[in-house]
């Protein structure tokens, strides 16, 4: 009587090779047949083979049945359903950083200005390396004809024996070194294929048919790798490049042949190929491996996955590479997404010049990236990111984010004809969940309506969008777009710590029937049993005044909110957010305000249920210390700002912050809370100058590298986040006139959004260099400044033009040269603009 018992696959990327291996080395110990069935296609696998359970194509989610029948049926059952249940999950390693890096085609100005020749193509593993170009060829599997035409088919089985057990060999004898774990993880899969079952008997059932070993192996690889890449994930698709490296391996053995595209490398190299398998990467001596061009691997490849985890800068979709040149000194910028075919002395030295900053920006930045934000009196505060597409997600958490506070889940759905299916929704959500490895994402359900129409959401012109059909309002009519979104999110909580929220929530009615929406969703995927996680929790945004007086329900009913300040306050001030000529009515600073904030952050409190903010209120630098001081322990940002404000955070104390608080709600006049908070922004400011930006250069030795320098001075402190965009915003500036100001000075300057914090930095050169000045002398003192565009109105910039009209005055002048280390600058600037808040309050700092 055969035992049977049914699963939903807990593995986020599918069954593929790790796991399959795993499960087919349990069903190898009986002597059972073990049968698995994919419920969703029918297709079925033998358990022994790994071949046989990745061709079943079986998807996150995917129900499935297992059948063990035979003299050990019930052990073998038992073992198989432990192992599935409480193991598999965890045999998913994760595949690290699946999405490829979003890069600008366009080089940096240095490199423009060299006339490097470079191929774009998509950066999968980043980094920078330079090194001898070698060409890998094709793997395209041949089988030589046998001359005669005929064959003996037990001497065609023999050698297809012995070129298993020949690999299997070195397989086995690879794997007795010392290894990354993906590396050997790689190969025990590979040797689970190896010792396949299914791949054998493919190849022996050929050579019965008439075929000669090597025509088997070629028949085998077809039959194999075809099923995988017919499957509609991509991570099975891309499994197909493992079984052709394998038969790759099998044929060269048979043929005797001298592996023919296994490729000695003797110096630094950048590795060009069309495609490559894991296999020929792991051949090859991975300290001279430099850089990977490839045109045809996925981003999920294992090739690419190994290239990661042993930090080999890669690019894929790289046109044309067969035609690159071959023995070139190449460089791959697999940061920016381009290889330089030809690389020169200048291009070294900018490549050495960007390898020194980022290691210096590490250094800088380390603790904001690794550590929550804290208080200088200790109180933690959870920086979260705000992120409105899949790319973003990765770069929130390479920022150092604790969660994504909000997913505004409309921006996949706009600019469509149709919407994203629920596989789409759900690779997306799921790769989130499994990025934030642990940490919270908060997914919220499409927010239309208002300012954001979608081509397949009938929406009629209304007088009033704002306060018309928007956010939750039009899902009862667009149920079904709900319910697909709703599947995908609950499907992805199997993956990680997800999070649904609701958006435009007025009334109770809206969340029960939310609430009923979700439960109905998990209803049906238990019924056909998907894996979702029931305690998922479920809440909603507070951002119509409405819902902040029905607190005491809502909280009864939901498991954590939101503050959506944005909305919120143009429906408290009833000021519309997108007219200019009311905008500045709804000041998110108003003591009115700022007692409805405090009145629901009690509400809120008082059921012990949490509270964030993603409203652009939480990222900006003046109401900080007022969330801070309302208690506010989430918030969320921009992925843009996350290390910006926990920086800025661990300026402020709490009870300081407090303090701050209650004075503002005295104040009912907004203008004088504004002046009182720019008093306290100023004051706990990161300010305009401090002393890492003052630079005593040694080795500068043109005008362009001088404006790098300060460039990379601000990228190095976290001030640009874009040292490119702002280099080029600054020769925008410098092509209109010469900042050369005469005297041996210059004053570069400019406006720029890819500017994070307004600065000034200082260069003192060693050597003067060229600068185009007035009066022709070159330049000795360099002093740049940066704006934000946002700053047009502030303090800054009155700043910046004192700064600029004492450097005409001959003392001061003078005094700035013969200041000769960066305290006699700070010194001297400080005395200088003890007055002024901004600059003072830096220095002091
Ligand atoms: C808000 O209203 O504050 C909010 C975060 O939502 P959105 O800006 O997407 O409307
Ligand atoms: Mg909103």
């Amino acid at each position: 009587m055969p035992v049977t018992f049914k699963f939903a696959c807990p593995l986020s990327h599918g069954f593929h090779a790790r796991p399959a291996s795993h499960v087919a080395a349990i069903a190898k110990t009986f002597t059972s047949e073990c049968v698995l069935t994919n419920l969703r296609s029918g297709s079925a696998a033998d358990m022994k083979s790994v071949l046989s359970i990745i061709a079943a194509d079986i998807h996150f989610n995917d129900a499935c049945s297992v059948r063990v029948q035979g003299i050990d049926e019930t052990p073998a059952s038992a073992a198989l359903q432990r192992f599935i249940e409480h193991d598999l999950a965890a045999r998913d390693s994760a595949l690290p950083d699946l999405l490829p890096v979003e890069t600008r085609r366009e080089l940096p100005r240095a490199l423009r200005l060299l006339g490097v020749q470079v191929q774009f193509g998509q950066a999968a593993s980043r980094g920078i390396g330079a090194g001898k170009a070698v060409v890998i060829g094709g793997i395209q599997l041949r089988a030589t004809p046998i001359e005669g035409g005929a064959h003996d088919p037990a001497l065609e089985e023999q050698r297809i024996h012995r070129a298993v057990a020949a690999l299997r060999t070195r397989i086995q004898n690879k794997l007795l070194e010392p290894l990354s774990s993906a590396e050997s993880g790689i190969l025990e899969a590979h040797l689970a294929i190896l010792n396949d079952a299914a791949l054998a008997g493919r190849m022996l059932e050929r050579i019965r048919e008439g075929d000669s070993a090597a025509e088997a192996i070629v028949e085998a690889n077809t039959f194999f790798a075809d099923k995988l890449r017919r499957s509609d994930n991509s991570v099975l698709r891309e499994r197909a490049l493992d079984i052709h490296g394998i038969c790759r391996e099998l044929l060269d053995n048979i043929s005797g042949a001298k592996k023919a595209t296994t490729v000695e490398l003797r110096q630094p190299s950048v590795v060009v190929a069309e495609s490559l398998a894991p296999q020929q990467l792991l051949a090859l001596d991975r300290k001279w491996v430099r850089g990977l061009v490839m045109e045809s691997a996925g981003t999920t490849s294992h090739t690419v996955i190994l290239a990661r985890s042993l930090g080999i800068p890669t690019l894929v979709a790289v046109k044309d590479v067969l035609m690159l040149p071959t023995e070139a000194e190449m460089v791959v910028d697999a940061n920016r997404g381009f290889v330089i075919l030809e690389s020169t002395p200048p291009v070294t030295r900018f490549y050495e010049r960007e390898s020194r900053t980022m290691q210096r920006r590490k250094q800088a930045l380390a603790r904001y990236a690794t550590s929550p934000a804290r208080t200088v009196d200790a109180r933690t505060i959870g920086v979260s990111a705000n992120v409105a597409s899949a790319e973003e997600i990765d770069a929130a958490f390479q920022s150092g984010a604790d969660g994504i506070g909000v997913f505004r889940t409309e921006m996949l759905f706009l600019r469509r004809e149709q919407p994203p299916s629920e596989e789409e929704q759900f690779e997306i959500y799921a790769h989130a969940a499994c990025a934030a490895a642990g940490k919270p994402v908060v997914i919220r359900t499409l927010d239309v309506g208002g300012d954001k129409r979608l081509r397949f959401v009938k929406i009629v012109a209304e007088d009033n969008p704002f306060l018309g059909y928007r956010g939750v309002r039009i899902y009862q009519e667009n149920a079904e777009l709900l319910r697909i979104q709703l599947r995908a999110i609950a499907r992805a909580s199997a993956a990680g710590r997800v999070r649904v929220m609701a958006p435009m929530v007025s009334t109770l009615e809206e969340v029960l029937w939310f609430k009923e929406q979700v439960a109905e969703v998990q209803r049906e995927l238990k019924a056909n049993q998907i894996a979702f996680d029931p305690s998922m929790p479920v809440g909603a945004m507070i951002e119509v005044p409405s819902s902040a007086f029905i607190l005491d329900q809502l909280a009864h009913e939901l498991d954590f909110f939101s503050l959506g300040t944005n909305d919120l306050s143009q429906y408290f001030f009833a000021a519309d957010r997108g007219n200019p000529k009311v905008a500045n009515l709804a000041n998110v600073r108003h003591a009115a305000f700022l007692k409805f904030l405090q009145q629901i952050v009690h509400g809120v409190e008082s059921h012990g249920k949490s509270l964030s903010v993603c409203g652009d209120m939480a990222a900006d630098m003046r109401s900080i210390p007022l969330l801070i001081g309302l208690g506010l322990q989430e918030i969320s940002v921009p992925v843009a700002d996350v290390t910006t404000v926990k920086e800025r955070i661990s300026r402020h104390s709490y009870s300081e912050c407090r303090k701050l608080l209650s004075e503002v709600l005295e104040y009912p006049l907004v203008q004088d809370a504004e002046r009182l908070l720019d008093r306290e922004s100023a004051r706990s400011a990161r300010g305009l100058l401090s002393p890492e930006l003052i630079v005593l250069s040694t080795d500068i030795r043109s005008k362009e590298e001088a404006i790098r320098e300060l460039v990379d001075t601000l990228y190095v402190q976290g001030r640009t986040d874009d040292s490119d965009r702002l280099e080029d915003a600054v020769w925008a500036r410098e092509s209109v006139y010469s900042t050369g100001m005469g005297h041996g000075f210059a004053v570069p300057h400019c406006k720029s959004d890819a500017v994070n914090t307004a600065s000034i930095a200082i260069l003192k050169l060693k050597e003067p260099v060229d600068w185009n000045a007035l009066d022709g002398k070159p330049v000795e003192i360099v002093i740049f400044l940066a704006a934000r565009e946002s700053d047009a109105e502030n303090e800054h910039l009155r700043v910046f033009s004192r700064l600029a009209r004492n450097l005409m005055d001959d003392d001061f002048r003078e005094q700035l040269v013969k200041a000769g280390d960066r305290e006699a600058i700070l010194a001297l600037l400080n005395k200088e603009f003890s007055q002024v808040k901004n600059v003072a309050a830096d220095l002091r700092g």
